[in-house]
């Protein structure tokens, strides 16, 4: 019988990589809760409606990417392609948006039916910042540090560069909208089909177009710096001199429009060279007109989502985790014949008496030298030996340094927790 395999571009995430996952978690939780952003969660189906309204009915991901499907009660729902319209969705439906201030998080798998390649898949995850109810420009450059931090704190911070733009409201963009659609009419042979069909829905969107010919056209288009209001720009302005105060490098790119229609005003992307084509690894900006829409009262929000895979890659091309948190184990327990169960209490004694101590205690039996060569292969940096006395009782162990030359030490059995509190003092 042919085995069933996983669905194309969903991976399975193997116990050789979650240690890399947990590192990147928990530094972003506690980077995050530093900032004294909250975490919150929601489910990842949603009514399809969600997306429709927020991304936009003319995006890449509503019209190609999303997992949608009819379910028994013939309400269409797909699976979350992102979060940022997920979080409004909750955060306003529990009461907590108008004339409040949140700084929210979230972490999660989402969905998208793309082409799979590195660091482009169908089940990606992503890990969300949002805030609430703030003008800016102040809490804008907060999330821009929070993110500058985060690359810092992993040593990312040589491989991405910041690009950030101002797309204006979107009446601005509607006016530009116009100056661009009659600039590439002029051109409209030319243009891949794509961008041909969006010139007449959705014509910003060409100007994130990845086909060169099309690139080619847009060299000569309008500007949408030229367009934007005075407002945005003022705004913009502010964001500029607060990055220029805190040291943080960004390139103004005039063409950066993101793929989703909520964005306003401030613009920004992480970008990498490091990961060929998929080279954004966090991306965001405000969108102030998306909690209206969505049906709540008007509430300013800014927020970004970062690719957990495209951080994941980089932190093992770059081999950027610290040995500890790859390292998945203390002590081996060897275990010698007729004392099995005297190793799992004196194992449950070394858990209680050492906090945080990751000790493995061998079960099943067999030779001690089987068993050293499992101790040895196992990571753990030191093997305690059990052998019984010759009246069969346990009054003393060994414990072994599993390096080159490791040394073994005899130790009663009472002086063994003292001995590992002080060879694991923050385990
Ligand atoms: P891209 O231009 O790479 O398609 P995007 O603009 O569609 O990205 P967003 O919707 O802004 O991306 O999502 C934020 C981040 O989530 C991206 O910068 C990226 O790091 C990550 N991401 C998006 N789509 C995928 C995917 N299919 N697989 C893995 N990571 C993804
Ligand atoms: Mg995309």
């Amino acid at each position: 019988m042919n085995k069933i395999q996983a669905i194309r571009g969903m991976n399975d995430i193997l116990p050789s990589e979650t240690p890399v996952w947990q590192y990147l978690e928990a530094t972003v939780q506690q980077l995050v809760q530093s900032y004294a952003y909250r975490e919150i969660r929601f489910p990842v189906l949603e009514q399809t409606q969600l997306f429709k309204r927020s991304i936009g009915e003319v995006t890449d991901i509503v019209e190609k990417e999303m997992y949608s499907f009819d379910d028994r009660n013939g309400d269409n729902l797909s699976l979350r392609p992102e979060g940022t319209a997920c979080c409004v969705r909750a955060a306003d439906e529990h009461g907590m948006l108008y004339n409040q201030q949140q700084r929210l998080w979230y972490r999660g798998p989402m969905f998208r039916y793309e082409r799979p390649q590195k660091g482009r898949y169908r089940q990606f995850h992503q890990i969300g910042i949002e805030a609430f109810g703030m003008n800016g420009p102040d809490i804008d450059v907060e999330i821009i540090l929070l993110t500058a931090r985060l690359w810092q704190t992993l040593g990312l911070a040589p491989q991405v560069r910041l690009e950030i733009n101002n797309i204006g409201t979107s009446a601005d963009r509607k006016r530009y909208g116009e100056a661009l659609i009659a600039y590439l009419r002029q051109h409209e042979e030319a243009l891949d089909g794509d961008s041909r069909r969006r010139l007449g829905s959705n014509p910003l969107r060409i100007l994130d177009s990845k086909v060169p010919s099309t690139q080619e056209i847009l060299r000569a288009a309008p500007v949408l710096a030229d367009y934007v209001s005075e407002d945005t720009r003022t705004h913009f302005e502010a964001i500029t001199a607060m990055l220029d105060a805190a040291g943080v490098a960004y390139e103004i790119n005039p063409r950066l429009v993101r793929g989703l229609d909520y964005y306003n005003n401030m613009v920004f992307e992480w970008i990498t060279g490091s990961l060929g084509a998929q080279g954004t690894v966090c991306a965001g900006g405000r969108y102030d007109g998306l909690v209206e829409q969505l049906g709540g009262r008007g509430t300013p929000a800014v927020g970004c989502a970062m690719g957990v895979e495209r951080l994941v890659l980089m932190l093992q091309e770059s081999a950027l985790v610290p040995d500890a948190a790859l390292q998945p184990l203390d002590i081996f327990m060897a275990v010698g014949e007729g004392l099995a169960s005297q190793a799992l209490l004196l194992a449950e004694q070394l858990r209680e008496q050492v906090p945080g101590l990751r000790l493995q205690s061998h079960c099943g039996g067999g030779k001690l030298s089987n068993q050293m060569k499992k101790a040895f292969n196992s990571g753990a940096s030191h093997a305690l030996v059990l052998e019984a006395d010759p009246v069969g009782g346990l009054s003393e162990v060994k414990l072994r340094q599993l390096g080159e030359e490791g040394s073994t030490q005899v130790l009663p059995l009472a002086a063994l927790g003292e001995r590992l509190q002080a060879l694991f003092p923050n385990a």
